[in-house]
């Protein structure tokens, strides 16, 4: 008996359309299995979408009180919490991640999200001063701060409801309306987010899923329609090159999380033990596909030997297999097309001359995960900063191993790229991490840690890897407009 077909359904004006067409597979990267489709959005739905989100904000929502908008992020916080496992589940399956790392990071961060804007929104203040005007006569100027409108949120595959819910919190709560595009390999937890919005009262048309591709798909229909207010976009560099082009026309503000080549810089005196511990979550954590993630590790002379031989332990220490194996520290890459990549930048970094030290290939996991997107996990030492592997941003467990003599070279190596997103300073002389970390061209800058967010404080980068900055005040700048009043007193 054949299964009935599972659809995941874009949701549009507080309601799931139906499907009317063949869609597309959503495909479990594990086992390259189909286990569900997918209902494409056409541009009259996207147009729908649109619509119904303006009609949202005119309908009340932009104007309902900051009290009840962050009480109804408190409330998508506990549903979410409430269908904890719902969540992680289709996380897993839609991206082959180990199901402790979906528990104890994607989803997590997904209520914090919610928690951690409402008390941002619900403390912010507003700008006033009082001006001093001849003769004795004062102004007052204050700044009212009002909704963007409607936003598209445009999200990659690598962590499709963190990231979701890092733009979707705040949009919500300084009441936006927003049209979501999620990556077409990553639908399902955008889909359950609209049931779990649904269910805690946000008002129809403010949260709307639209699925689909890029080009000549969802994602293009949505920036070019002339009714979005702004767009908030996670993904590569050449993509937001390509959204900004198309909403460049009409002058909308954009907020741009792109790609990195990230570095950690480690000195000779550093805890050998926690730095191999803190470079291994940096270079093979979500099989190396965080934006974050280590792809260039500098190391100084004298312990490279030691360090390389440590890291190298660690990453065959790493447990590839069932992402729903508790034991399982790794799962595979997102897609067949993504490994091919990868594998181009291996086959590259071998004609550049590197020594593998580790990894390099597919694995053999079994036959029923012969179908997925495995790669192992790879370190290469013998390659310098002009090479292509050690320049352009790979995005899998894969990093080069580059050996320093000082300081000041270890800074110059680090920054000598396009992009400046993350990077990390292994040290125990607290002075030099101050200033090694402040001298790094990014906009996140660690000591001694890697991925440790306090959500209020500013996230994104420079050159290549992004346009401004979202977290605590900088998202409500981004999500709000200011007027300023100004009032002769
Ligand atoms: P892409 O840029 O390919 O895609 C990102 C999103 O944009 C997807 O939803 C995609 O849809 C959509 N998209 C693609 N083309 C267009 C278009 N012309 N118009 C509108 N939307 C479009 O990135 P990936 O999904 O491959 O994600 C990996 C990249 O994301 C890496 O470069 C990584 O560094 C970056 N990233 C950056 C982060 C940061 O915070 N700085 C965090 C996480 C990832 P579809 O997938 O359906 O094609």
């Amino acid at each position: 008996m054949t299964q009935p077909v599972r659809w995941i359904r874009n949701f549009v004006d507080g309601e799931f359309a139906e499907p009317d067409g063949p869609g597309f597979p959503a495909v479990d990267p594990a086992t390259g299995a189909e286990f569900a489709r997918v209902h494409e959005a056409g541009r009259e739905l996207v147009h729908r979408a649109v619509t119904g989100a303006r009609a949202a904000l005119h309908n009340g929502w932009a104007d309902t009180p900051v009290r009840e908008r962050t009480a109804l992020l408190r409330r998508a916080a506990d549903r979410i919490e409430a269908r904890f496992e719902e969540f992680v589940a289709a996380e897993v399956a839609d991206t082959g991640k180990p199901v402790t790392q979906a528990r104890e990071l994607d989803v997590a961060r997904a209520v914090a999200n919610f928690r951690t804007f409402a008390d941002v929104i619900a403390a912010a203040g507003q700008e006033s001063f009082v001006t001093d005007l001849p003769g004795g006569a004062q102004a007052l100027n204050y700044a009212v701060r009002k909704p963007l409108g409607v936003v598209a949120v445009i999200v990659p595959w690598n962590l499709p409801l963190l990231l979701l819910t890092w733009k979707v919190a705040p949009a919500l709560g300084c009441g936006n309306a927003v049209v979501v595009k999620p990556s077409d390999q990553t639908p399902s937890t955008a889909t359950l987010l609209a049931e779990v919005l649904a269910e805690v009262g946000l008002p129809a048309g403010a949260y709307n899923v639209v699925h689909g591709f890029g080009g000549d798909s969802a994602g293009q229909y949505l920036t070019e329609h002339p009714g979005i207010d702004g767009v908030t976009f996670t993904g590569s560099s050449a993509t937001g090159t390509q959204v900004m082009r198309t909403v460049a026309p009409r002058v909308r503000p954009v907020s741009f999380e792109l790609g990195g080549k990230n570095a950690a810089i480690v000195f000779d005196d550093a805890d050998l033990d926690e730095t191999l511990a803190g470079l291994t979550r940096s270079v093979f954590a979500n099989t190396g596909q965080v934006c974050l993630c280590t792809e260039r590790v500098y190391v100084q002379r004298s312990v490279f030997d030691d360090v390389a031989a440590g890291l190298v332990e660690q990453a065959r220490g790493l447990r590839l297999g069932d992402p729903l194996t508790e034991r399982t520290t790794t799962g595979p890459l997102i897609s067949p097309e993504h490994r091919r990549k990868v594998l181009d930048y291996l086959a590259l970094a071998e004609e550049a001359g590197a020594k593998t030290l580790t990894g390099g290939g597919i694995p053999e996991l079994g036959p029923e995960l012969d179908g997925g997107s495995w790669l192992e996990p790879t370190l290469w030492t013998g390659l310098t900063n002009k090479d292509r592997p050690v320049r352009e941003e790979i995005f899998g467990p894969v990093a080069a191993l580059i050996p320093f003599d000082t300081e000041d070279e270890a800074i110059s190596l680090a920054n000598d790229t396009e992009y400046g997103l993350a990077s990390s300073v292994w040290t125990q002389d607290l002075r030099r991490g101050h200033r090694v970390a402040q001298a790094m061209h990014v906009g996140m800058s660690w000591v001694n840690t890697w991925f440790l967010r306090d959500l209020r404080s500013p996230f994104g980068g420079m050159g290549l890897s992004g346009i401004g900055r979202e977290g605590g005040a900088s998202s409500l700048h981004f999500y709000t407009e200011p007027t300023n009043v100004c009032v002769r007193l």
